[in-house]
């Protein structure tokens, strides 16, 4: 390696980021230390401030630097439907999407046992909680379609249906396999609007 081992470590340190390998590590880095050194004191800034006030929302896990995110404190939001998904990133997309006015809950993966994600490391307890509260009349499981997302929907069903609460899963148009948000706006609206009875 030929650069300094300030400069070499700026390169190892921005390959955690997804997608990037030694090629694209190296090209960011020269590109902040030889033409971007504002923007790169910025991006520092935003990253070590991200890291140190983002947590997770109590009520529904999403991202939040406070204890109650924008979306739980909403009042103009139906707290009686309960929309199950996987990521931050699915929240996101659902919004987007412009179909849906009801709550969320962030499971944060999926269960994945050969990966040691058991129903504890998504949030099982905080879901149960949120079902006994007696406030949700509709369970919107959107999960993703893969196996594990499968499995995570059917598992939540159980708990749901137990409680007799209405359960339903996003299905049409959703591409086998597909992550919530990789769909255009208009199919996640439809795969909503059309969800089904589980
Ligand atoms: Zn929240």
């Amino acid at each position: 390696m030929s650069f300094s081992p300030l400069v070499d470590n700026l390169m190892r340190s921005l390959r955690c980021l997804p997608g990037v390998g030694n090629k694209t590590a190296q090209r960011m880095a020269l590109h902040l230390l030889e033409r971007d050194r504002k923007g790169a004191v910025l991006l520092a800034q935003a990253i070590s401030e991200s890291i140190e006030k983002v947590g997770k929302c109590s009520s529904c896990r999403n991202l939040s630097e406070t204890s109650i995110c924008g979306i739980c404190s909403d009042k103009t939001r139906h707290k009686n439907v309960l929309c199950v998904v996987e990521y931050p990133a699915d929240v996101i997309a659902i919004e987007q999407s412009a179909s849906f006015r009801g709550m969320y809950f962030v499971l944060m993966g999926n269960l994945s046992p050969l990966d040691g994600i058991g129903p504890e490391e998504i949030g099982v307890d905080a879901f149960a909680t949120k079902l006994n509260s007696g406030i949700i009349d509709e369970v919107v499981l959107a999960t993703s379609m893969t196996v594990e997302g499968e499995a995570t929907a059917y598992f939540l069903a159980e708990m749901t249906k137990k409680r007799n609460i209405k359960t339903t899963r996003i299905a049409h148009g959703v591409p086998l396999g597909g992550e919530l948000d990789r769909i255009d706006s208009g199919t996640l609206a439809r795969a909503l609007d059309d969800r089904a009875m589980i």
